[in-house]
């Protein structure tokens, strides 16, 4: 298949108001980005420009809808990658991919009248991991790349480029990207608490036809532990029920069904990798 250019991606449209929870990250990542959008108080203060952010914590908590809110928050243009696109048999060529990366964001951005580029990677991890020793050499190159185009990145370039990646295993990333002037600043991302579900299940059940027995805040005390991915899942899947009993409406019973039905599907996912 033809690669998809980062070019044909429409604009972001997810809003902060559309992440539930996540307080906390939100206001940290809003502050960070306050400099996107005051550039002068850079110069004014002598503020060292923020290049990197990290957001880390567990799968489906909401790491990517927090990148694509950050750009739409910015008016940047979005550009996204996974660390895994970049792993690669050749030399080379996953270095290329890297400033391919870099070049498209600036493209999009000009494209579309921006002044900022945000570019996000998702499994940081894959591609920047510990380097010890006697480690593949390409693999090292596109870590090196990385590093020399956020080295590259000034307040005075047009369009301004941040990047945001993601990760849920911190510890294994390699110091280099940890520095100041690259990822520097760290915002954790983590599962929802009770109140947080709520709030997550909310945004989810808003398009849906609910029966008035339906309690919310019951769901969200039975499901500790459940990611905002799987929260979400289990609204779609509650919904699958009750299309599938023709029941106009979804109901309690069919929601409970649901949380059965995500927490079993993890279930079988841990069985079937251990
Ligand atoms: P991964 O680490 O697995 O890539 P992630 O942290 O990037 O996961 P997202 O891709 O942002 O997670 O979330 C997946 C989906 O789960 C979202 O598209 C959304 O439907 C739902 N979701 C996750 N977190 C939240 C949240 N805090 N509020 C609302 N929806 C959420």
């Amino acid at each position: 298949a033809q690669k998809k250019s980062a070019l044909d991606t429409p604009k972001t449209t997810v809003k902060f108001k559309q992440i539930g929870g996540q307080e906390r990250a939100k206001k940290e990542l809003m502050e960070a980005l306050d400099f996107l959008i005051h550039k002068d108080a850079l110069k004014e203060y002598g503020i060292r420009p923020l290049k990197g952010i990290l957001l880390t914590g567990p799968p489906g908590t909401g790491k990517t809808l927090m990148a694509k809110a950050a750009a739409n928050y910015t008016n940047s243009a979005f550009v996204a990658a996974s660390g895994s696109q970049f792993v690669e048999m050749y030399v080379g060529v996953g270095a290329q991919r890297i400033r391919d990366l870099f070049k498209e964001a600036k493209q999009k951005a000009e494209k579309n009248n921006q002044d900022s580029a945000i570019i996000f990677i998702d499994e940081i991890d894959v591609l920047g991991g510990k380097r010890e020793g006697n480690q593949h050499r390409e693999y090292d190159q596109t870590l090196n790349q990385l590093l020399t185009e956020m080295d590259g990145i000034t307040t005075s370039e047009n369009p301004r480029i941040l990047m945001i990646a993601a990760t849920n295993r911190v510890d294994m990333l390699d110091d280099a990207l940890l520095r100041p002037g690259r990822f520097d600043r760290q915002i954790v991302v983590d599962l929802p608490d009770m109140k947080a579900r709520k709030q997550i299940l909310e945004i989810h059940v808003k398009n849906k036809p609910l029966a008035d027995d339906v309690d919310i805040e019951a769901i969200a005390r039975d499901t500790f532990n459940f990611s905002g991915a799987q929260l979400e899942s289990v609204t779609n899947e509650a919904a699958i029920y009750a299309f599938r009993e023709k029941s106009k409406v979804i109901t309690q019973r069919h929601f409970a069904q649901a949380i059965d039905k995500v927490m079993m599907g993890e279930q079988t996912d841990r069985e079937s990798t251990a």
